[in-house]
This record gives C-alpha cells, structure tokens and sequence, in this order.
C-alpha cells in the first residue's frame, strides 16, 4: 500500500445517491487532486463480463476477468479494453449486475490493489467508493460517509436517468443498499472515524468548504 501519511488520500464512501461524486470531484478540483470514481471500475468489469458473456455470479470467470480486464476511467470518459462504455456502465443491465460482481472477493482484491496503485502514481487523490475508508486507505488523510435520506436519493438517481420511473429507480437503490451493507467482502459501513454528513438538505458549496476546513 502506499504510504498515504506522505501523500494526501481523501476517502469519501456512501451509498448511492448520496452525493459522492458531486462531492468528489468538485473537492478534488478544488484541491488540485485527482479525483476517482471506484464505482466505474466495479461497473468497467460488469460491463466487460456481460460484453464476453461471462455469467456474473460465477465467481472464477469473474475473477479472472477482473485481473485481466483494462480499465480507464479517469477523464469522464469509461474505457473497457479500449471500448468506450460510458454510457453503458450507467445503464440497467450493469447496475442491476454490479453488485454480485462487487461482492466477489478476489474481484475486491484485485480493485483495491488498482485504486492503491493509482494513488501512489497521482501523488494522492480524492477516492469515492464503498471502502475507501474502510478497507482501501485506512489512514486517509480525510473520511467522509455522505449519507442522505432514501427518497432524497432515488429523487437525484431519477433526475440523471431519463428512462426509468422515480418508483423504479427508487427500489434499485434499496437493492443496492442492501447488497453492499450486506455482503461479506467489505461490506459499505462507516469507518470508525469518519465524518457523518447527511446531505438531504445542504448545499454542494457548503459540504465542500466545510470538509476544506477539516483536512488537517
Ligand atoms: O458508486 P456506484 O453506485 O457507481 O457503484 C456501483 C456499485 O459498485 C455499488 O453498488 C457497489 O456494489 C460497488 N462498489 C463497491 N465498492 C466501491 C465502489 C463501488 O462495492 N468502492
């Protein structure tokens, strides 16, 4: 692991919907940091699984797959061995697949050694995720859990997706949450010593000057 005490990791986990990204990457731009998006990489290797015709739940195909895939997800633009999948990993067949292939242990292990591998090449970065704080940077220079209520959430995953029903996607996310608090393979929880922020009714602005403040 890199030595994340000598350079700046921020660690921000949450469930879907709770302001991660938005959060992410405008606290990144505003610290000169890169920023990641982990999530693209469980949906890069869902995406390259359904695309070979690699069942999700079956463990060993996925698992080799994670280890050989090429993934590319910095620039807002999702490569998958070269394939632009952008558009796709966002779409219903990969999130609905996502978390089974989350949940896949070495599928975990091989992410967490490319999400280290990446910091220590940026010299640091804001890292979004599940585990971040939990499991890939322990010793993050700064944890954040962003939290928000369930119908505040579904209401901002329904405004970015044209073509599903508030209702719709309102019960994937109650699926997703409970898939990934309940996995066994680093399931999504708060670091012990993470900042709770429940973003149902803050401004983008405030939560990121607030958490400025807080970096040591
Ligand atoms: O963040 P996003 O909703 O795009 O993540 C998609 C899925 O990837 C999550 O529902 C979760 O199953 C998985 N994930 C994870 N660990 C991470 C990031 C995402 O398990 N660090």
């Amino acid at each position: 692991m890199p030595d994340s005490e000598t350079i700046t990791v921020i660690a921000i986990d949450g469930p879907a919907g709770s302001g991660k990204s938005t959060v992410g990457r405008r606290l990144a731009e505003h610290l000169g940091l890169d920023y990641l998006d982990t999530g693209a990489m469980y949906r890069g290797v869902t995406f390259a699984a359904l695309r070979r015709g690699i069942d999700p739940a079956d463990a060993a195909d996925v698992a080799r797959l994670a280890e050989a895939v090429e993934l590319d997800v910095t620039g807002g633009i999702v490569l998958v061995d070269g394939v632009d999948a952008t558009i796709e990993i966002r779409g219903p067949e990969v999130t609905r697949a996502v978390s089974l292939v989350a949940a896949n242990p070495a599928v975990r292990t091989e992410m967490v050694r490319r999400q280290r591998a990446w910091a220590a090449q940026h010299g640091g970065g804001v890292l979004e995720g599940r585990d971040i704080g939990t499991v890939v940077f322990p010793d993050a220079a700064l944890k954040v859990y962003l939290t928000a209520s369930p119908e505040v959430r579904a209401q901002r995953r329904a405004k970015e997706v044209t073509d599903l029903d508030y209702a719709t996607v309102a019960a994937d996310i109650a699926r997703r949450d409970a898939a990934d608090q309940g996995r066994e393979a680093s399931p999504l929880t708060e670091a012990a010593d993470a900042l709770v922020v429940d973003t149902s009714d803050l401004a983008i602005d405030e939560i990121v000057a607030d958490l400025v403040r807080r970096l040591p």
